[in-house]
């Protein structure tokens, strides 16, 4: 395992939601990130089949681009009786010609198992893949997941994306009822950076 050294991190995201929640988390490791909108990078495009291929892409160019280390994150939800769809597609099934709607996606998800006649519970996971990977080609890799189910109706106002349709194993609220702090500490995204940090910067 490679580790980190250095004191400024190349974050591959365009979201500053993101950015600002990775620069916090790596702050107490005297991390300074700098986002790729911010290096005036362009948006690769995700072709790949799997969140580990695409996080690969988002980070190997940004590396290449400048040099730095340079981070990515890649997500989504799977869900078992859909045969792990949308997965790598999560974002896409929100794509509408006046951008992103969640409700739509949620509706999709739902609409689908209720074609297929899934049995109760409708279990998925949430998925968060980061690569960490240098301007010689190096990377490391973390992934983390959140088990659940998917609910419906909808509940809850907090979060984002698919939040409000997926309860985590072991709680009665959906991830768009806790509030930040307590989906912070459960999270598919805090797995993986429980492990990166653990991996790269402690
Ligand atoms: P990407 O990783 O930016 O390509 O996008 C992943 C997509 O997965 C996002 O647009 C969200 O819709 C969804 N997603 C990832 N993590 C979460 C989460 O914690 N809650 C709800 N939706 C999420």
């Amino acid at each position: 395992m490679r580790r980190f050294q250095g004191d400024r991190l190349l974050v591959a995201t365009h979201n500053a939601g993101k950015l600002e929640e990775i620069a916090a988390l790596l702050a107490p490791y005297g991390v300074a990130v700098t986002g790729a909108a911010d290096a005036g990078l362009p948006e690769p495009a995700e072709t790949g089949t799997s969140f580990v291929e695409n996080a690969r892409i988002k980070a190997h160019a940004a590396a290449q681009a400048t040099g730095l280390p340079a981070l990515s994150d890649d997500s989504g939800i799977e869900v078992e009786a859909l045969g792990g769809a949308p997965g790598v597609y999560t974002a896409d099934w929100a794509e509408t010609p006046s951008g992103r709607d969640f409700v739509l996606a949620m509706t999709r998800t739902w609409d689908a198992l209720e074609a297929v006649s899934a049995p109760e519970p409708r279990r998925a996971r949430f998925c968060c893949t980061l690569v960490l990977a240098w301007p010689d080609g190096h990377d490391e890799v973390f992934a983390g997941v959140m088990p659940g189910r998917i609910v419906w109706p909808m509940r809850g106002d907090q979060g984002h994306g698919y939040d409000p349709i997926f309860q985590p194993d072991g709680h009665d609220m959906t991830f768009g009822e806790m509030d930040r702090w307590q989906k912070n500490q459960i999270s598919h995204r805090a797995d993986a950076f429980r492990k990166l940090v653990a991996g790269c910067f402690a």
